[in-house]
């Protein structure tokens, strides 16, 4: 069996708009408005790239949530056993099928880019630069 595609953003395809199939789930249509909204895909491995720049089982951090990090003992928005692989597979930008998808954060996630390079991604409110109009 082929694959299926769950959901395309065309903006970059020069028509602006987005195609869903009519099998895909809420979480698809949330992830391709969100690149209408420019935000990016987040991946939290990347399989060709040596293990210690993987992320593993390392615990989200400041300097990676630097948005979304509330500081201070029991006071932040994850709890602290959280990995930052966990946490990125949560967002809506996580750039795999995931039914554990619902999160925006507020700022930048640092992960991996569609293309592998570990960055600060575009995965939040404070990157939205576009305004889809309907
Ligand atoms: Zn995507």
């Amino acid at each position: 069996m082929g694959a299926v595609v769950r959901g395309t953003n065309l903006a970059s395809v020069a028509i602006n708009g987005i195609v869903i199939s009519s099998g895909a789930n809420e979480y698809t249509l949330s992830h391709e408005i969100g690149h209408e909204c420019n935000l990016c895909d987040i991946l939290n491995e990347i399989g060709s790239l040596p293990s210690n720049i993987q992320f593993g089982d390392d615990l989200i951090r400041q300097e990676w949530v630097t948005d979304d990090w509330t500081g201070g003992s029991g006071t932040g928005f994850y709890f602290r056993e959280l990995t930052q692989s966990s946490m990125m597979e949560r967002l809506v930008m996580f750039g795999k099928e995931n039914f554990k998808k619902g999160d925006i954060s507020l700022g930048n996630t640092y992960g991996f880019d569609s293309q592998g390079s570990s960055i600060h991604v575009k995965t939040g409110i404070n990157g939205m630069d576009r305004t889809p109009l309907n």
